[in-house]
């Protein structure tokens, strides 16, 4: 049995002393172990970024650039043999593997410019011989703690742009899905990062502890659900490092009357159901504005699921995947097998469908009729169930949206601008879509959401990353000029 282990400064180490098992989620075997490393292990992973950060913060920033330049290339080439290793440990589709790699070379494409994000300002004479300028520092070690959906993306999202402005990373990914975050250290270095500035370590509770009470640990960036994210957040804060913590979700698009319906439709379905809806983006209610509506929907999200053919991600005729876990899939059924007798109606029932093998596959659900309260409604399902909450204003749709706790994606589909507009104005959610189901902003921008989607006051990547991964200095200079000097004990004022 393969086992998977930590890599810290540049050495693959750990025993196979407490393991887990990474599961092929397609055919339900095991099909490697993977190491969880102790509080020790995590020690020594923060000693070797420790010991890696005097020299790659004075790194020059141009040389810097480059190893981003040199990755991106290798993921462009090497993005089949990661694409395998996705689909292989998550279960995830092909097609969809490449196109959460490509996601993740935007992230790195914009790391490449940490010559100009890493830019100060200047000011001159702010008083008479006096200059200001600022400068933007590392924070020093940054803990990344990574959930299954995407195991290249995410840890692409956080260790881009830390080692980008300078700092050394411990990266822990999910236990259920670790290659991948192995696979980008060893290109990482390929590229001609140091060896410390980027460590793996695998593991449960007990390695993320060691991260979040760790004083070398000066930032923490985590991406899973709202229950680990709030704790994250509360532990990593209570122990004087800054936190960002982003949470699970519960997705909502608007259809309003105007909206081009088969359109609408055919993004419901892609948003809600691909990725086996392992996404956290991942449309999860669709809220049809007016009976009929939602009656057109209905009717046109359950036809066009007819011809979806879940299988083996592997097998290019397969439109979704299995589910991460065996636990998973079945908690994912249990919703769909309960939402009748909480008093909706399930038009799509993906728990009838049955599959050979033991691979952990469900087929997609379609519920109408859901209100909050149900269990349906309320959760984050995080599989292939797209919930249809019927109302019957704009403003119906705008306060049901509000009145969820989470607040990471929405979207609206309208012909009419000024729905639309309002509509971004409305809704207090991070990220909007109008027309695009799945609004995760390009790596140019930030992504995060709001409320008990993001705990902390930074979203991840883009410009809010280079915030949240620096430290900013300011200087107030005077050399000496040939004006005579005074005693004054006023507070230094400019005027
Ligand atoms: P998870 O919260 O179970 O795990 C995330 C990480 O935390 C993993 O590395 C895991 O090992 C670790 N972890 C789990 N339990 C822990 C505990 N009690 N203490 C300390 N660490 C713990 O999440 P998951 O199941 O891997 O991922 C799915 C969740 O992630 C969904 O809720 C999804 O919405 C969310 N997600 C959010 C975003 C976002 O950007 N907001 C993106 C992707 C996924």
């Amino acid at each position: 049995m393969t086992l998977i282990r930590h890599v810290i400064a540049g050495q693959e180490t750990g025993a196979a002393d407490r393991t887990g098992p990474v599961f092929n989620p397609a055919t339900g075997e095991v099909a490697a172990e993977v190491a969880f490393a102790s509080a020790d292990e995590v020690e020594a992973a923060i000693a070797a970024a420790k010991a890696a950060l005097p020299a790659w913060r004075s790194s020059g920033l141009v040389k810097r650039a480059d190893v981003f330049f040199r990755l991106r290339q290798l993921l462009i080439e090497r993005q089949d043999e990661l694409a395998a290793i996705l689909t292989r440990e998550h279960g995830k589709v092909l097609a969809d593997a490449k196109g959460e790699i490509s996601r993740g070379i935007e992230n790195v494409e914009f790391a490449a410019g940490l010559v100009h994000l890493l830019k100060g300002e200047r000011s001159e004479q702010v008083a008479r011989g006096v200059d200001v300028h600022s400068v933007k520092q590392p924070v020093g070690v940054v803990g990344a703690i990574t959930p299954f959906n995407f195991p290249a993306m995410v840890p692409l999202w956080m260790t881009a742009s830390a080692i980008a402005c300078g700092n050394t990373v411990v990266l822990k990914p999910s236990e259920k899905d670790p290659s991948a975050s192995v696979y980008l250290a060893k290109l990482f270095e390929e590229a001609g990062l140091p060896a410390g500035v980027l460590n793996v370590v695998h593991g449960d509770k007990v390695a993320v502890d060691a991260i979040l009470d760790s004083p070398d640990v000066k930032a923490v960036s985590f991406v899973g659900s709202t229950p680990v994210a709030r704790s994250i957040y509360q532990r990593g804060t209570a122990n004087g490092k800054r936190v960002q913590a982003l949470g699970g979700a519960k997705n909502h698009m608007v259809v309003m009357p105007d909206a081009d319906l088969d359109g609408a439709a055919n993004a419901a379905v892609s948003a809600a159901y691909g990725s086996a809806g392992e996404r956290c983006m991942a449309v999860s209610v669709l809220v049809a504005v007016g009976d009929q509506v939602a009656d057109a929907l209905v009717a046109k999200v359950a036809a066009a699921v007819k011809g979806l053919t879940i299988g083996d991600g592997t097998d290019p005729s397969s439109d979704m995947g299995p589910l991460i876990t065996r636990e998973h899939r079945d908690k994912v059924a249990s919703y769909v097998t309960g939402a009748e007798a909480e008093g909706a109606k399930v038009v799509v029932d993906g728990t009838a469908q049955e599959f050979d093998g033991d691979g952990f596959f469900v087929g997609v659900s379609l519920v109408d009729d859901v209100k909050p309260g149900m269990k349906v409604y309320d959760d984050e399902i995080f599989g292939p169930v797209l919930s249809v909450v019927r109302v019957d204003t704009y403003d119906e749709a705008v306060e049901l949206i509000n009145s969820s706790p989470f607040a990471n994606g929405t979207a609206i589909f309208t012909r009419d601008g000024g729905t639309a507009r309002q509509f971004e104005v409305d809704i207090e959610v991070g990220m909007v879509g109008v027309n695009v189901p799945i609004p995760v902003p390009i790596g140019a921008y930030s992504f995060g959401g709001w409320k008990n989607s993001l705990f902390g006051d930074s979203h991840i990547y883009g410009p809010e990353s280079i915030h949240f991964y620096t430290r900013s200095k300011v200087v107030t200079t005077r050399w000496p000029d040939h004006t005579p000097s005074q005693v004054d004990l006023g507070f230094p004022s400019n005027h």
